[in-house]
């Protein structure tokens, strides 16, 4: 192996860790310790397993950050990624074009609901959704609507880290220290039904967030506003999945009003709920535009991409305007290795993986259900291959426990000693594991949680904050 890869063979870990400490920025970092701060070292992957610094082994169980979908080390996507490095390892897109990215867009426009089937290629999430973003601000600019421009998003979102598309971002921690492009984006209620008021049904819920949906576009004007963005499934406020029939009543709202209904995909698509698209398949919804990431290349390759209807696009054209250009693209569009290993990763999909998700999906949303017996745990939720175990203070009042007790870290730390990575989220963790999970290392997992939460519980109670 070359020298940078390192490892505990040969001692290299301990030694990368002072180097981040010294010349490292990562993300999220608090400021108490930007600049100065090493994380858990992973060293190696294989299947839904991680290796960490002192050569432990661990279950992936967010499968890094919901991408890694076909698993860790797969022979096959490394050998896509090193035949099309040695074919063609880059092409200007401004003037040129390569083979897989056309490919892959076929494929990708099969499995798109609608007359979804043009893709423009980006380099993440956030890119994506910026890229739709624009394609929006662009699409009313020409149609001679420049007021049309204002963006509907939600408490809870999650949609990236680059300036416009973190403008949309929900939970307070995103939005605190970081200034936003508010004069664009409205806020709107988070869907989560766990936290609806006491003694509301769900039904009465989803009314009301669907009466809060129409109250804003009369109060703005349908004039105003050009698109909503919103994940099917919440993942990062907590795997929420939506009330009702809510967000098809929300997509024919925004039909009727001309308001772009934006499907940020970026967690959800690529195999998370046991499908290539969850809009479609999962919830019966036509969106004009998709955004993905993450699945598309089960993280092997930074890429994500927007998927436009072909009725946008034909509107724009016919507009046939002289000097109008939707000045936007990225160095590594349609980057060939990116969408080359995409197209492996989806004929590993297409070949078993989707199968095998939906197939384990029940058994381990009902394995984790059962760890609602523990006191601590508040409520269990998910779909597909996707769950956010949230636990509160007080279950009657579903009272979330107070930030400074990091319960979510806490039980990571368990989790870690006892062979599993969590994805703590204030008072909740997240699970995603990569989609290959087999029945016992779902058990392996659900045990491990289940002791991580124990643990966590006692040294609660003996610190007597609980
Ligand atoms: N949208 C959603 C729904 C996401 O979960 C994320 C990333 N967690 C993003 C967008 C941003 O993607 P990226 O980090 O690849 O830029």
């Amino acid at each position: 192996a070359a020298e940078w890869i390192v490892g505990t063979q040969n001692g290299q870990g301990a030694h990368s860790v002072e180097l981040a400490k010294r010349h490292l920025v990562q993300p999220w970092p608090e400021a108490g310790e930007i600049g100065s701060e090493a994380r858990a070292l992973i060293e190696g992957g294989e299947g839904i397993y991680i290796t960490d610094g002192e050569g432990k082994r661990l279950i992936d169980g967010p499968a890094g950050m919901w991408c890694v979908n076909v698993g860790h080390r797969r022979e096959e996507l490394a050998r896509v990624m090193y035949d099309q490095a040695m074919q063609l390892s880059y092409n200007t897109p401004w003037y040129t074009m390569n083979a897989p990215s056309a490919v892959l867009a076929e494929r990708i426009a099969g499995h798109a609901p609608g007359d979804l089937s043009h893709v423009f290629y980006t380099t993440g999430g956030s890119t994506a959704v910026e890229s739709a973003l624009r394609f929006m601000q662009f699409y009313n600019n020409v149609r001679g609507r420049p007021e049309k421009k204002l963006i509907l998003s939600r408490g809870g979102a999650y949609h990236g880290s680059t300036y416009l598309s973190a403008s949309l971002n929900g939970r307070p921690r995103d939005r605190d220290w970081m200034n936003g492009a508010d004069d664009l984006v409205v806020k709107l209620s988070s869907p989560n039904a766990f936290r609806r008021p006491a003694g509301m049904t769900v039904e009465a819920f989803a009314d009301g967030l669907v009466a809060e949906f129409e109250e804003t576009v009369q109060r703005l004007g349908a004039d105003r506003i050009g698109a909503f963005v919103g994940e099917p499934v919440q993942a990062s406020g907590g795997v929420v999945l939506p009330p009702g029939n809510y967000l098809q009543r929300i997509r024919g709202i925004c039909r009727d009003n001309d308001i772009l209904f934006i499907a940020d995909e970026v967690v959800t698509a690529f195999g998370r709920l046991g499908h290539v698209f969850a809009s479609g398949e999962v919830f019966g919804l036509d969106p004009d535009m998709i955004t993905f990431a993450k699945g598309v290349t089960s993280g092997y390759f930074p890429l994500g991409g927007m998927i436009v209807s072909d009725r946008l696009l034909a509107e724009l054209r016919r507009s046939n305007h002289p000097t109008a250009m939707y000045a936007h693209g990225l160095t590594y569009t349609s980057h060939p290795v990116g969408c080359a290993v995409a197209l492996a990763n989806l004929d590993l999909l297409e070949n078993g993986v989707l199968e095998h998700t939906r197939a384990m999906a029940p058994y381990f949303q009902a394995q984790l259900k059962t760890l609602e017996e523990l006191p601590l745990v508040g409520e269990v939720r998910g779909i597909g291959l996707m769950a956010c175990v949230e636990c509160v203070a007080d279950r009657e009042s579903r009272n979330p426990l107070q930030l400074d007790k990091n319960v979510g870290e806490r039980i990571d730390a368990h989790c870690h000693e006892l062979g599993l990575l969590v994805r703590p989220l204030i008072n909740m963790c997240v699970m995603s594991p990569p989609l290959v999970i087999t029945k016992e290392q779902i058990d392996d997992m659900v045990g491990i949680l289940r002791e991580g939460i124990s643990r966590t519980m006692d040294d609660l109670r003996k610190e007597g904050v609980w």
